[in-house]
């Protein structure tokens, strides 16, 4: 089996799973999946599949799993496997942890860990509402906790910003519904597997991100600048 870094995120919406991506990725040089960002990727085709997509998407749902199964092998053919990789929104289902396990063992690889973002529902909301995304690069702002210079415009491109159309109170009350139906059975799979490090991610970024790189060098796994 390899070394190389996996690791997969539990957690409620906005619970900071992109945020500390873009950290983890950088600091660790590792891969940063995220299947909310292949499916995003698929709508913008505008194809019948992304349009179901989409639907499904708008309405807090989950898509099935042999669509998100497909996607990931398919990002994978084109991964180099060797720096490890972050799985950011996977699995969200049973049938997904156990697709993950198959995934990554049929190429000698292990998940090391899964990351287990623990944040208060008010905290969601203020997150959910205040943020903005630059669409062309996935970069993720919040009105107040990370202002662009200019508000609704990036700070790189000077593009406009946009709220993703699943970021409102409706559809964050049916995607918490979802997440807390789904989220035990997962939890019980991961602790079954001794993999489950719980993070308090009520917390500024840099303070969440502290915790895990704290966290993962107890595994022996450190930082490579
Ligand atoms: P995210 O960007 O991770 O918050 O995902 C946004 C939406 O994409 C979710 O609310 C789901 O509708 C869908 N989605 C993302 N990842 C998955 C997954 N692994 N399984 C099913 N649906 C997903």
């Amino acid at each position: 089996m390899g070394d190389s870094l996996f690791l997969t995120f539990i957690g409620p919406p906005s619970c900071g799973k992109g945020t500390q991506s873009e950290l983890l990725k950088r600091t660790y040089n590792v891969n940063h999946m995220s299947t909310g960002d292949l499916l995003r990727e698929v709508i913008r085709k505008k194809t019948q599949k992304g349009k179901e997509i989409q639907k499904i998407i708008s309405k807090g749902g989950l898509v099935p799993d042999r669509i998100i199964m497909d996607l990931l092998e398919e990002k994978l053919k084109v991964t180099n496997l060797q720096a490890g990789a972050l799985f950011d929104g996977f699995p969200r289902t049973i049938d997904q942890a156990v697709g993950l396990d198959h995934v990554l063992g049929g190429r000698q690889r292990r998940l090391t860990a899964a990351l287990n973002f623990e944040v208060d529902f008010h905290e969601i909301i203020k997150r959910v509402t205040g943020r903005r995304i630059h669409p062309a690069s996935g970069r993720i702002y919040h009105t107040t906790y990370k202002p662009p210079k200019t508000p609704g415009i990036d700070d790189i491109t000077g593009e406009p910003l946009i709220q993703r159309k699943d970021d409102t109170l409706e559809v964050l009350q049916q995607r918490m519904e979802v997440f807390n139906k789904t989220v035990s059975p997962i939890k019980e799979f991961y602790k079954a597997h001794n993999l489950i490090i719980n993070i308090n991610a009520n917390k500024s970024p840099d303070l969440v991100f502290e915790e895990i790189t704290e966290k993962l060098a107890t595994l022996g796994i450190t930082k490579t600048f």
